[in-house]
């Protein structure tokens, strides 16, 4: 394999080598985007190479992980400087209660919350903290709402990189908070919501604090797996449709690449449609598809999808053509419709955190609206794990029993 990647600003077009240190365009702030030269093999050769590399540990961390995996698409020129833990290889699940509920039969999840810190974030980590530690950062920060500083706190710690997150105050979960408090990093509680942590993250890049959040291409690069391996467990037959949450829509624009470059090396021969879903008091890019995308909408963001709380997402562009390029949809789900969701999903066995579920929420609407039909052939993404979120659930924990009152209890059920 040759070749190297290119670094591309999709607002000025000016073009960087891939040891750039910084996340954005130095020239415009402009996001960059990723560009690979092409691997020498497509197609079914591509596919054997690919699929070649899914073996059982030991092996090395490249070839153990979910990400590194696909690496000639991911970032060709990562080699020793990878900080794997490993990630990826999350399963497909499909539960008969989850189908009947959406209203689909062929009905398979992904649950990226068996990724090492339990969320999809670990998957643009990965690669954001290996492309840390090959352009030397001093120090790596990002704003969040709770999954990408777990992650980043447990990826800098890996990379021995000192780290910083801001946070909502008062606005993360326990389980998200705990996490990247124990990892390591440095966490500062804004006085604000995500938007202005955001603000203060680009702040912080201009100080030369090298910025991992989705603004980072390489996020993005890595994210684009959750879709390769995917493809891959599916025997690269693709589904009809590929559902998931939307807030900032770095995974939106992931998928919509990922599929780009999927049907033009040879891997798929067909594009599954994409459908992103929000949390409707979160919506403005579901506002936006339905008057169909003439305006760029801003909204102050409310739902207890924390992961989803987002009013102003910064991948706005690229999710746009994501979603134009697949024929996809963008639905929004009542906080109501998202915690239905949930509950079928955990009482199922899976579990996931409040915002995953929206994924089924969405399947759901569409199905009942008739745009999907019964028949079709769907993957959705659960996102994050259940334990990130306890709060939501903890609320109907039972009153304390008596040992007697136990007993009772079972002697009931015994009949
Ligand atoms: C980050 C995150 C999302 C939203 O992804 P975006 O790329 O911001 O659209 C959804 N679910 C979970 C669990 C997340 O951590
Ligand atoms: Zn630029």
């Amino acid at each position: 394999m040759t070749g190297a990647t290119v670094l591309r600003c999709e607002s000025c077009g000016a073009t960087y080598g891939d040891d750039l240190p910084h996340a954005t365009c130095p020239a415009c702030d402009g996001l960059l985007l990723a560009e690979h030269a092409p691997p020498a093999v497509r197609g079914a050769e591509l596919r054997a190479l690919f699929d070649s590399r899914v073996v059982a540990s030991p092996g090395s961390a490249r070839e153990r992980s979910g990400v590194w995996r696909f690496r000639e698409l991911v970032l060709h020129a990562a080699d020793d400087a990878i900080i794997s833990h490993p990630e990826g290889n999350t399963p497909l699940i499909t539960r008969p209660a989850i189908s009947a509920y959406a209203g689909v039969d062929d009905l398979v999840m992904k649950h990226e919350g068996h990724n090492p810190t339990g969320s999809f974030k670990d998957r643009g980590m990965t690669v954001a903290l290996t492309q840390a530690r090959r352009v030397k950062a001093r120090a790596v920060a990002c704003a969040s709402t709770g999954n990408t500083s777990a992650s980043l706190s447990a990826y800098a710690a890996h990379a021995g990189i000192p780290s910083f997150v801001f946070v909502p105050a008062g606005q993360i979960s326990a389980g998200k908070l705990a996490q990247t408090i124990a990892y390591g990093a440095r966490v500062l509680p804004i006085d604000g919501d995500f938007d202005d942590c955001l603000r203060l993250a680009r702040e912080a890049a201009t100080l030369g604090i090298y910025l991992v959040n989705s603004v980072n291409p390489f996020r993005l690069e890595g994210q684009k797996t959750i879709v390769f391996e995917l493809l891959q467990q599916l025997g690269w037959q693709s589904p009809d449709w590929i559902a998931l949450p939307a807030g900032n829509l770095g995974n939106t624009s992931a998928f919509g690449k990922a599929l780009r470059e999927a049907r033009s090396l040879g891997l798929i021969d067909r594009v599954p449609r994409l459908l992103a879903v929000q949390a409707a008091g979160a919506a403005p890019f579901a506002k936006a598809f339905a008057e169909g995308f003439v305006t760029h909408h801003r909204v102050r963001a409310e739902t207890r999808a924390t992961a989803i709380r987002i009013g102003d997402p910064a991948s706005w562009d690229r999710a746009v053509t994501a979603i134009t390029e697949t024929d996809g949809r963008v639905v929004a789900v009542s906080d109501e419709e998202i915690f239905a969701a949930k509950a079928v999903i955990d009482h199922a066995g899976v579990g996931c955190e409040p915002a995953s579920a929206a994924s089924i929420a969405g399947v759901q609407k569409l199905v009942a609206a008739g745009e999907i039909p019964s028949t079709a052939r769907v993957t959705a993404v659960l996102t994050g794990h259940l334990l990130k979120d306890p709060g939501t659930t903890a609320d109907s924990l039972p009153a304390t029993l008596s040992y007697a009152a136990a007993m009772d209890v079972l002697r009931r059920v015994a009949g």
